[in-house]
């Protein structure tokens, strides 16, 4: 007679849900970079599992262990090659060991398989941050995992579960008397930098720094116990603030701005946000662009996301972290997933406020601000047309009336002549090169106010800045602006007759660099100017084109001459004598090289020398000659 056995075996060996295999045989063989994430998971799991605890306890106190501290503990052993991560949370029972360890019960590890089935080794590495693989990235770095832990009901008896991460693992009785999970890696040989209390504390400090609960590695705690984002804003110190950002940024300088928002409603939202102090970072590290960190539950679920914020904010830094959020975000999901949304939305116009706030505010700080970032403000201005409002009003602008301050729109706005009606803008390499401008002598003689325009954004951000309250933007190239207000014109110093030999000249030494040469109504101290009658978008993109040093044929313009000028007046009297002058072919030329001087638009000034030196030549010899 044989006895049959009533009990389940001591130790049972189980084979993994198919699902879970798949996973397993990325995780273990395909992935070698970003390996450091698994304790990132191992902590959130242990969280999650204190998390439960404390919620349990509310209610009920018939728990095993119930003083015991809720806490993490690492510790490694690097002769034995092992880490050992301990939690006195829920702890899980043999069953649920088999439940939780055994099957994927989470959509996005099914996901992930889906992802990494054809992605490259390259791609699966890059997926890892974006979704929580969860326990089983501990076989990136261990060949045997094992897990004891001992359930907070009182009944339950402790069980250990282990695994070598092929399609099998075993589960069985073990002794434990605290509640909770430790877990064991038994790390692969090219995982030993793992078995290391400075590396683990180094890899808590980057991922889980602000997880709720103590992590200790022996008996120093090593996170921070209360994120400091999630405090209210008024218990947080100034000195804290700049703590944070230097953690985030390895900045040694202070931020510029901090902003500090924290609300459950209508959306879970903590964001600590920083405006560095400068745009271009330190020798060392020359990064033009910010990150903000993304933490879902305290847990850091991307470390650079784009989508928080609009681009041209792109130079914040900080943290934004929203239990609202799905620990598994992957990029697709942000960008869609309407939590994400209304963070943005919350966190743009919080921004937005406290610029203004600023601008209204602190006049000296809000320079500084705008001497670093203005740029990306203008970017704004052609790129969210929602928030054109918000950022009208930071745009800042040297003008012919400023003396080197900074006007606002309105301002400008403020200080118009009678019957003007648009806003007046030169465009130009610098405010120094726009004083000397040809197109400005009707502006002074009326007393109009232009605004300097000497940036590579503005012309970008001309374009979504066609109007401001109902004035027009207007470049004063344009051929026939009608301007306000009247003045007497100058008297010309050659006829008609005189005139239209030297035009025809000039057409034919400049060819197809202007459209015609004609007579100027409004030029007053400046012999002549470039005036175009083409559409303004195209100018200004064209101009972008040539700033940046990109072959842009420069559409021709119209040439226009200054009667009452003596340079023109006496080039006129040289076509009458010779009409094949060579000083009348290098004057033209250089006026036209004038011209894109002050625009800063000359691609090779250097190679108007020898121009010059004829020039020179003429002017000394024609002084010995009246000698
Ligand atoms: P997820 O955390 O997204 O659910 P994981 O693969 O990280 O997925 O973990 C699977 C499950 O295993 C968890 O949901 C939890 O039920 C259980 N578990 C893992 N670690 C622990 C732990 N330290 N304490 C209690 N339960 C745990
Ligand atoms: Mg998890």
């Amino acid at each position: 007679m044989t006895t049959e056995p009533t009990e389940a075996p001591q130790v049972e060996a189980k084979t993994f849900k198919a699902e879970v295999q798949q996973v397993l045989q990325i995780l273990a063989h395909s992935l070698y970079t970003d390996r450091e994430i698994f304790l990132r998971e191992l902590i959130s799991n242990a969280s999650d599992a204190l998390n439960r605890m404390q919620f349990e306890m509310l209610t009920n106190r018939d728990v095993h262990d119930p003083e015991v501290e809720l806490a993490i503990r690492l510790s490694a052993d690097k002769e034995a090659r092992t880490v050992t991560i301990t939690d006195t949370g829920t702890g899980m029972t043999r069953e649920e060991l088999i439940d939780h360890l055994g099957t994927i019960a989470q959509s996005s590890a099914r996901a992930f398989v889906e992802k990494t089935k054809d992605a490259s080794k390259a791609t699966a590495s890059e997926m890892i941050g974006q979704f929580g693989v969860g326990f089983y990235s501990v076989f990136m770095v261990a060949d045997k995992v094992t897990v004891v832990s001992r359930s907070y009901r009182p009944e339950a008896e402790a069980a250990i579960w282990e695994s070598t991460g092929d399609d099998r693992y075993t589960i069985g009785s073990a002794e434990r008397e605290e509640r909770g999970t430790s877990i064991t890696l038994h790390l692969k040989e090219d995982a030993a930098e793992f078995a290391n209390d400075w590396r683990l504390e180094q890899i808590v400090k980057r991922h889980s720094d602000f997880v709720a609960f103590p992590i200790y590695s022996g008996d120093r705690q090593i996170n921070q116990r209360k994120a400091l984002w999630r405090r209210a804003p008024r218990e947080v110190e100034a000195e804290e603030y700049q703590n944070l950002y230097r953690q985030l940024t390895f900045e040694p300088d202070e931020p510029m701005l901090h902003v500090h928002l924290s609300t459950d409603v209508p959306v879970d939202l903590h964001s600590v946000l920083f405006i560095p102090g400068k745009r271009e970072r330190g020798l060392i590290e020359r990064r033009v662009e910010g990150k903000v960190r993304l933490y879902s539950r305290k847990v850091l679920i991307l470390e650079e996301a784009k989508d928080l914020l609009p681009a041209y904010f792109r130079f914040i830094e900080g943290v934004v972290d929203s239990e609202d959020l799905p620990l598994n975000v992957s990029r697709e999901s942000v960008q869609s997933s309407p939590v994400m949304q209304r963070i943005r939305k919350t966190l743009t116009s919080r921004l937005h406020r406290e610029l203004n706030d600023l601008a209204d505010k602190d006049a000296t700080a809000f320079k500084s601000f705008w001497q670093e970032f203005g740029v990306f403000i203008k970017e704004g201005i052609a790129t969210d047309y929602e928030s054109r409002n918000e950022l009208l009003k930071l745009l800042r602008f040297e003008t012919t009336r400023s003396d080197g301050e900074l006007m606002t729109l309105n301002q400008y706005k403020s200080r118009i002549i009678d019957g003007q009606q648009e806003i007046y803008y030169v465009l130009a390499a610098s405010p120094e090169a726009a004083a000397t401008s040809p197109h400005l002598d009707p502006f002074k003689a009326r007393g109009i106010e232009v605004l300097l325009l000497t940036d590579l954004m503005d012309g970008f951000m001309l374009s979504g800045l066609r109007e401001y309250e109902g004035l027009k933007l207007r470049n004063v190239d344009e051929a026939d602006l009608e301007l306000p207000g009247e003045v007497v014109a100058p008297e010309p110093q050659i006829s008609e007759a005189q005139f239209t030999p030297l035009a025809e000249r000039l057409t034919a030494i400049l060819g197809e660099k202007v459209k015609t040469v004609r007579a100027s109504k409004v030029l007053r101290d400046s012999p002549a100017r470039l005036v175009s009658d083409d559409d303004m978008m195209g100018r200004e993109m064209q101009r972008i084109q040539q700033m940046l040093g990109r072959e842009a044929d420069a559409a021709p313009r119209i040439l226009e001459l200054n009667l009452s000028h003596n340079l023109v007046a006496a080039l006129a009297q040289r076509v009458e004598v010779d009409a094949n002058d060579p000083i009348v072919t290098a004057a033209a030329e250089q006026l036209y090289d004038n011209a894109l001087l002050i625009e800063g638009l000359h691609q090779n000034p250097a190679a108007m020398v020898p121009r010059i030196l004829q020039l020179l030549e003429a002017a000394a010899r024609t002084q010995r000659d009246q000698a």
